[in-house]
């Protein structure tokens, strides 16, 4: 293909009409347009997907569009998305995995790498024209450019999230980063993984120019013939990029790093400090190890479940229409702990919400948390104020009749709760849907009163209501497909993962937590310190030990939840845990518990016994990943991977295990019930092997 011969065209996204005019043309995913001023415009739209990803095919096809552009240089280049929402998303994930040994990991790599650096070095300029979201290797090829210009609008999201799977940029993302940005910015987009609006990008260097739409592509015109200053690393940057400077700071890094993730576990962070404190201010060097070092995560477990954990997440979002059923009005019935926050977080994702008490003196704590939602989560003085409008007192529950959505977040109450229904299901818009908040009470029980029974769901959140990403979706006999459409749509609608789960005692999450917790409380009660046990946990991979976990949900609400389990599947709770309620050392919140708290904060003894830390563990473990078999074993959920989504999404379960069903298989269904046998005879009937381990013996890939 000749550039200079083609004609000139506009460089608009591309279209199969387009494809067909002369001066454009097109390989299965790229379409190439010259424009009358003899910019190239390479776009990537990917066939039969709405995302583009970095596939092999994706490269391999740039990879000869780039020996004509050698061959017959532009005046400038520039990399645009032909899709109507998001640049690139990255790399294809799915490729990656099929990765078996280094070799074959560094020979992906390296092929990546020596794309991109064809790109940093052609003679031309070039830029990337970044509308909505650009992510790893997206974000990795627009920094090969010499320039990035992106939208400002908030679909826009930048980001290298690589850290989430395990592993780091590895197409000179790492080393092109650090060598322009101020590495306090670089490493930290890195290590979070986080993504930037077009602003946050630009005031960190990471893109030359955020633009609104009308002007994009005059900017990215302009930028392209005009060829300003490229992006230079800022002199403190310089500085803090030091040998020696650079050590110290990564070595501060670490530990930052450390108070979150533990080597052991997440070793991919410590990498990019690694592989940037040893080899930066030497780009080929630097540019080899950033290889070596991908290639070296990439193996083992870990990137593989990290990965599972990313495509379960992506499964419960995509669970639920969310265009056939787009609420605008959240009506909230009880604004306490939980009907307060949820109304909160209704009202910050842009709901108008009205929120009912039995007195308006009960409304103040939740408008007062309200207002600390909105000044923590929203930039704007303008946000702020437009979500305080959109929540709105409502003592009389005049909402009910305007609402989409219901929820009844009342307290534990079977006569209140229903007196609530029979009010709100004889005013309720007919195609409205009534949820519940409930944590124990069976769903059957709640419907009795209803002339529609089908019309109940529960919409079970958890607390804290704005840092719980998971909402069980309950289900009871009578629920209609159409009614758990809705509650599925509606949570997707508010930014929470919904799991839909059958109405039975504990739902799915509390009834797996509480064994685990239980368990902990036998230990303590055997004289185990709670720093061993805690300790056990998160040496395992818990982002809390269950004591302190306990501690922080209150040990009023675990010793009641506990007693309603246990009713139903006969779990001992120790007495012991009755005594801290009694003396009212409830945990955190009273400043007392199993731990002392001083700001906030459990004072743990550095120096106690820590006992057998393997039968500890062992025995907390075992308690969980065998309630989680009982669970799949009666259908709670329908499948082991929603399981496996619904723990780690809804109690931390150390997601490089990939969820309890994940670890288990990883370990041996066999030995994992060879071991339950042996501690059933040692500690007792509750480690007897679930009938549900029956349901495991094959493996399937997610
Ligand atoms: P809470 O005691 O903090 O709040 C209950 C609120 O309901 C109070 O403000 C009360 O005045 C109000 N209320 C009671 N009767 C009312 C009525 N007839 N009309 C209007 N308002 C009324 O309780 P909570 O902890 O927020 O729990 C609420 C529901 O959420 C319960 O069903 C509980 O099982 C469930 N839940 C609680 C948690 C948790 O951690 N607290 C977690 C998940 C689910």
């Amino acid at each position: 293909m000749n550039a200079n011969s083609a004609d000139k065209a506009a460089p608009e996204k591309s279209s199969p009409k387009q494809s067909t005019r002369k001066g454009s043309a097109k390989t299965p995913d790229w379409h190439r347009q010259i424009d009358d001023e003899g910019i190239l415009w390479l776009i990537l739209d990917q066939q039969n997907t709405s995302t583009n990803v970095l596939s092999v095919t994706v490269l391999e096809q740039l990879d000869s569009l780039l020996d004509d552009v050698a061959q017959n240089l532009p005046k400038a280049l520039v990399f645009r998305s032909g899709k109507a929402k998001g640049f690139i998303a990255g790399a294809d994930v799915n490729e990656f995995l099929q990765v078996t040994n280094t070799q074959e990991a560094l020979i992906m790599i390296k092929r990546g790498q020596t794309l991109f650096s064809r790109i940093a070095a052609l003679p031309c300029p070039t830029v990337a024209m970044i509308e909505g979201f650009c992510m790893g290797g997206g974000t990795e090829l627009a920094l090969a450019c010499d320039y990035r210009v992106a939208l400002d609008d908030n679909g826009t999201r930048i980001g290298l999230p690589e850290v989430k799977l395990g592993i780091h940029p590895a197409y000179g993302g790492l080393v092109r980063a650090t060598s322009m940005i101020n590495p306090l910015k670089s490493l930290e987009l890195m290590l979070t993984g986080r993504a930037l609006s077009a602003r946050a990008a630009q005031a960190i260097g990471l893109v030359d120019a955020a633009q609104p739409e009308r002007q994009m592509e005059r900017a990215v015109r302009q930028i392209a013939l005009t060829r300003p200053p490229q992006q230079q690393m800022p002199l403190f940057g310089k500085l803090l990029s030091l040998p020696g400077i650079r050590s110290l700071l990564a070595e501060y890094m670490k530990k930052q790093v450390a108070k979150k993730a533990a080597r052991q576990h997440y070793p991919a962070p410590y990498a990019i400090l690694d592989v940037w404190a040893n080899y930066y201010g030497n780009p080929a060097r630097m540019m080899e190890e950033e290889a070596n070092s991908v290639a070296r995560l990439i193996q083992g477990d870990k990137v593989r479940n990290l990965v599972r954990v990313f495509f379960l997440q992506t499964r419960l979002k995509s669970l639920g229409d969310k265009k056939a059923f787009v609420p605008q009005h959240v009506h909230v019935i009880g604004a306490g702990t939980m009907g307060g926050d949820i109304a909160a977080w209704c009202a910050l994702r842009g709901f108008t919400v009205t929120l009912q008490d039995r007195e308006a003196k009960f409304l103040t704590n939740a408008f007062k948390r309200a207002h600390q939602l909105f000044a923590k989560r929203l930039k704007t003085t303008h946000e702020r104020n437009a979500a305080v409008d959109r929540l709105i007192p409502d003592i009389d529950g005049a909402g009910v009749e305007k609402a989409d959505v219901i929820i009844e977040a009342i307290f534990e109450d079977v006569d209140a709760k229903h007196a609530i229904y029979r009010d709100v299901e004889a005013r309720m818009k007919p195609d409205a849907v009534l949820a519940t908040n409930t944590s124990s009470i069976p769903l059957e029980t709640l419907t009795t009163v209803l002339k529609q029974p089908e019309r109940l769901v529960g919409i079970h959140f958890f607390n804290p209501v704005a840092m719980m990403p998971l909402v069980e979706v309950v289900v009871s006999k009578t629920t209609s497909a159409k009614t758990l459409q809705q509650a599925t749509a509606f949570t997707q609608h508010i930014g929470k993962l919904p799991l839909p789960v059958k109405s039975s005692p504990g739902f799915l999450v509390n009834r797996i937590l509480m064994p685990y917790l239980v368990e902990a409380f036998t230990l303590y009660a055997e004289g185990i310190a709670p720093e061993a046990i805690d300790k056990a946990a998160t040496d395992f991979g818990m982002p809390m030990g269950p004591v302190e976990l306990a501690d922080t949900v209150g040990l009023d609400i675990c010793l009641s939840v506990a007693q309603n389990l246990s009713a139903a599947y006969g779990i001992e709770v120790p007495a012991g845990i009755n005594r801290f309620v009694e003396k009212k050392h409830l945990g955190k919140k009273s400043g007392r518990g199993f731990y002392q708290y001083q700001k906030g904060k459990p004072v743990k003894d550095k120096d106690v016994d820590l006992g057998d830390q393997r039968m500890i563990q062992n025995r907390l473990v075992m308690r969980f990943v065998n309630e989680a078999a009982d669970c799949l074993q009666e259908g709670i959920v329908e499948d082991r991977d929603l399981l496996d989504a619904g723990i780690i999404f809804g109690t931390g379960f150390a997601p490089f295990r990939g969820g309890p069903m994940n670890y288990s298989l990883d370990q041996g269904v066999e030995s994992m019930v060879a071991l339950m046998t042996e501690y059933e005879t040692r500690f007792g009937e509750r480690f007897k092997p679930s009938a549900g381990w029956s349901l495991l013996d094959a493996k399937e890939p997610v």
